[in-house]
């Protein structure tokens, strides 16, 4: 009881605010300040001392001077492993997405917002692109599924919910979450189910995809600062989605169907050479923005997406490379924590053919490398550090083999 009236007895020193009604309440000595008042004493200072008015913030973000396009995937490069065709049109989307920003509203041309989407399997980096870039560029990163949108009124989050996550991660900065970047994660799962529209208007689905419309152009978006859904006590913060860049991932299972049925129908009428030249086994590079509406997004969202590429399944080479090229791959982790222990432990290249050939076993793309790994070395990360007289390590063929076979991995793939 004492507790809960010592909470109530925090108020913003200059408005009054109550501490359940303020988003953040710094402490001083004698007071407390709100974030608004903070605001507000910000920029009297600015004007004070400066003489202007402090510059709208989502017009305050450059890229670092001079970087390019070749930069941008120079260094997604370090931390991808292949995807060439998306690094390229990931690099100059965000590119021109931040070169947008710096430009004066007044100009004649405006160019339009770049949102990005990417369409490849489960596992090929989707994610890892989209963090990446964010990571490099230091802006805030937000991922969210969603399969847990549901329209307004059925039981599941609000879209609005998307930038909650964004607010959160960069602590209630609204002007850093305005030219954030937002990963939407299995944005097929919300395709209407049916190529037709007016036999059944299946809502779970479209009715998502009309609610994100606005806020992937850009609008004013009054957003629930704990997510979830709405809730009449929860203050709305205001957040402007102008600038902030949409990266939306699916696996779109089945689409490779209906690119086949375009191309086939497109060729009829070719030159049988140019039939021949199509890559038919990797019919996933050919995917055009008809084929996601044939797939059942809406018009509206394939246009809000307007750049699209594809992530190619992963073979073994690549999976081989992704163990063990990236700055912070999976053998570099593990030689990393063993090293911490003093122990220099290697990998024969038998073994990481073997952990790559389960992976693409399990088919779950780059995901089943790490559960792989683990499965291999636990046992050594269990009993290495009480063995002070092991100062190397080497996991050979028979000995991953013989950890995997008793892991519970290989039930896992029966199922
Ligand atoms: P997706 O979003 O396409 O389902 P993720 O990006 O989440 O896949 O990748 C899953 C895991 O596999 C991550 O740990 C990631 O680091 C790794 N991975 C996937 N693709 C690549 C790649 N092309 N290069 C390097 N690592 C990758």
């Amino acid at each position: 009881m004492g507790m809960r009236k010592g909470k109530q007895n925090f108020r913003c020193s200059f408005c009054g605010r109550d501490k359940s009604e303020a988003l953040i309440l710094v402490t001083g000595v004698e007071g407390h300040i709100c974030e608004v008042c903070v605001e507000q004493a910000g920029e009297i200072v600015q004007e004070e001392l400066y003489g202007k008015k402090k510059e709208k913030p989502r017009e305050k973000f450059f890229l670092p001077e001079r970087l390019t396009p070749v930069d941008i995937k120079g260094h997604l490069d370090q931390y991808v492993i292949g995807q060439d065709e998306a690094k390229k049109v990931l690099s100059v989307a965000v590119y021109n997405h931040y070169k947008r920003l710096s430009q004066h509203k007044q100009d004649e041309v405006e160019i339009e917002k770049s949102n990005i989407l990417f369409v490849g399997q489960t596992g090929t980096g989707k994610t890892l692109l989209a963090k990446t870039i964010a990571k490099f560029l230091n802006v805030p990163f937000a991922i969210v599924d969603a399969t847990v949108f549901t329209e307004a009124g059925y039981v599941g989050e609000d879209v609005e919910s998307i930038l909650s996550r964004l607010l959160q991660v960069c602590n209630y900065d609204v002007a850093a979450a305005e030219r954030g970047i937002v990963y939407i994660d299995e944005i097929d799962k919300i395709a209407r189910k049916t190529d037709n529209p007016s036999i059944t208007r299946d809502v779970s689905g479209e009715g998502v995809q009309q609610a994100m419309l606005k806020m992937l152009e850009g609008t004013d978006v009054n957003v629930p600062p704990q997510g979830g859904r709405k809730h009449p006590e929860q203050k709305l913060v205001k957040v402007n989605t102008e600038n902030i860049l949409f990266i939306c991932g699916g696996a779109f299972d089945g689409i490779e169907k209906i690119i086949a049925r375009r191309i086939n129908t497109q060729v009829i009428g070719f030159k049988s050479d140019d039939v021949n030249q199509i890559d038919r086994e990797n019919l996933i590079q050919y995917v055009s923005h008809a084929d996601l509406k044939r797939f059942g997004l809406i018009p509206e969202l394939v246009g809000r997406l307007p750049v699209l590429t594809y992530l190619e399944p992963l073979g073994l080479e690549t999976l081989k490379n992704i163990l063990t090229e990236p700055k912070n791959s999976l053998i570099r982790q593990y030689k990393k924590l063993f090293e911490l222990e003093n122990i220099d432990l290697e990998f024969s290249e038998e073994a990481i053919t073997l952990i790559a050939e389960k992976a693409l076993e399990f088919n779950f793309g780059a995901r089943g490398l790490r559960s792989i790994c683990e499965a291999i070395m636990t046992d050594a990360m269990f009993e290495l550090p009480s063995r002070r007289d092991v100062r190397k390590f080497t996991v050979d063929y028979a000995y991953a083999l013989e950890k995997l076979s008793r892991s519970k991995l290989t039930q896992l793939r029966a199922a």
